[in-house]
């Protein structure tokens, strides 16, 4: 092992001469750079907390000349435009020669003569402790975070690409101060190199690097690997893991088979950070205060449900994210009022909370909007998104309440859910038809309902739905001598069946 390693830091010493003009750096030899970006990152040098980024290209020609930072990300449903973050951005040609740039708009740079582009380089502040976003909420776990011994880095935040070429493959090479360890779901190569099939793998990858803690467990087949940094070391992924593995267990049963064969979670404890987290397809980036813990198991078990939605069951608009000109999906409160309830849900189904705190879980704010505005409107300013959260889960529970209901308790809303997930494990719902699609595939009465208080703004009927189950839904919450028939369906809607 150890003779290998020489031989590939041998191959790596050479290959970062410039073979036309020794002295200069180079990309190493083993990357087409006819169809691929090669990016490197010297995290040594943590200076000004900047990431110093060079990227090496060629083959760009014309329609290629805009290089784009992301303006969103996927799951965050709000402007990041990381370009604001960029500094001293430079395009270079084989000789490191200049090449004109200028900066049409916050987020993209237009190089001049892109064909003769070989090299671009650039500076990213981190997000944490930039005065545009310091410990704004949405900043940290989508966000970059530099500090003497751990870096947070969302390849979205740091890393752009040349417009029109976002589909072609990624390398990353990231140079790492002695002792350091990285937790992240991207894939390495043999040469040591992140790999990424195109941009949106590339940005689905974050990594935290540093000092940190590690911990795994393996649940059905699925193996949960916890990366942790606590600033004052309260915290470590050991505890993680242990608070975690409940959840994680009543996912399985939830989902009756676990989505993904590993997990990775990247945790960063600290005690002045508001709690932030963001899902991927197979890793989710947590913000944690240190001085208090409270909703931390709902939340590793929340970002975990997104693999379901939106990572896997999404529109088109999702299935095709545009990391430039950013866009909507209407159905904002599928893929975040559903995951507030599932996660909710799965953790009473299977007796780790009663159901007095699920019914603490599920709560409407009450307002009347239709959620597809509040979809759409995402992005525009003043926009608030808690309704697709609050609303959206309470619109949840009415739904498998009375999907129950009319399926004489045999089919509810996890059993849509899991036909959803079979259905479109490998295409988009269409964005312009979904509700077409949920009342295909359960009853008309669906259609009208979803007609009713997902796109209209009717009053919620919460005491009406929950009285089915015999369950009175008001300041007091509880179930209330139940008939017969309230608990035969009770019983149905608290179990996995
Ligand atoms: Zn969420």
């Amino acid at each position: 092992m150890r003779s290998k390693a020489l031989l590939i830091l041998l191959f790596l010493v050479v290959s970062c001469e410039n073979r036309i003009n020794p002295g200069l750096p180079s990309p190493p030899a083993n990357v087409d750079l006819m169809d691929s970006f090669y990016y490197e990152i010297n995290l040594n040098d943590r200076s000004n907390n900047t990431f110093k980024v060079r990227m090496y290209v060629n083959n760009l020609s014309e329609t290629n000349s805009v290089f784009q930072f992301a303006a969103t990300a996927p799951g965050i449903y709000t402007i990041a435009d990381f370009g604001r973050y960029v500094s001293d951005f430079r395009a270079l040609d084989m000789n490191y020669n200049e090449l004109t740039v200028s900066h049409p708009s916050t987020n993209q740079w237009k190089i001049s003569n892109p064909d003769r582009a070989r090299v671009i380089e650039f500076e990213m502040s981190d997000t944490f402790h930039h005065p545009q976003s310091a410990h704004n909420i949405f900043a940290n776990a989508m966000g970059s975070w530099i500090d003497s011994d751990f870096v947070l880095l969302n390849p979205v935040a740091v890393l752009g690409y040349p417009t029109g070429l976002a589909e072609r493959d990624f390398y990353l090479k990231i140079d790492l101060p002695p002792g350091w360890n990285t937790g992240t779901s991207l894939p390495m190569t043999e040469s040591g190199y992140y790999f990424a099939s195109d941009y949106s793998q590339l940005a689905d990858g974050p990594l935290l690097l540093g000092n940190l803690t590690t911990a795994s467990a393996l649940v059905d087949g699925t193996q949960f690997n916890v990366f942790a940094h606590s600033v004052t070391g309260k915290v470590d992924a050991e505890q993680v893991v242990s608070y975690s593995l409940q959840g994680w267990q009543d996912a399985s049963k939830f989902l009756k088979v676990l989505p993904v064969k590993n997990y990775n979670y990247l945790y960063v404890w600290n005690e002045d950070i508001s709690e932030d987290a963001l899902e991927h397809s197979s890793s989710s980036v947590h913000m944690e205060p240190e001085n208090g813990n409270s909703g931390l198991k709902a939340r590793s078990l929340h970002e975990f449900f997104h693999i379901i939605t939106p990572k896997t069951i999404h529109s088109e608009v999702i299935g095709n994210f545009n990391f430039g000109v950013p866009t909507p999906s209407e159905h904002l409160w599928w893929y975040e009022g559903v995951t507030v309830w599932a996660a909710n849900t799965m953790r009473y189904r299977n007796g780790t909370i009663n159901l007095n705190e699920w019914l603490q879980g599920i709560v409407s704010s009450g307002g009347q909007m239709s959620l597809l505005n509040v979809g759409l409107n995402c992005y525009n300013d003043g926009a608030t998104i808690s309704d697709a959260y609050h609303r959206g889960s309470m619109i949840a529970a009415l739904l498998d309440i009375r999907l129950l209901e009319l399926s004489g308790g045999t089919k509810g809303l996890r059993e849509l859910i899991l036909d959803l997930f079979e259905k479109y494990h490998d295409k988009p719902f269409p964005e312009d038809s979904f509700f077409e699609v949920l009342t295909e595939m359960t009853y008309p009465e669906i259609g009208d309902f979803l007609n009713r208080y997902v796109k209209g703004t009717e009053n919620l009927p919460i005491q009406e739905y929950f009285n089915k189950l015999g369950i009175f839904y008001g300041l007091q919450r509880r179930q209330d001598n139940p008939t017969p028939e309230q608990q035969k369906l009770f019983d149905r809607w608290s179990i996995n069946f």
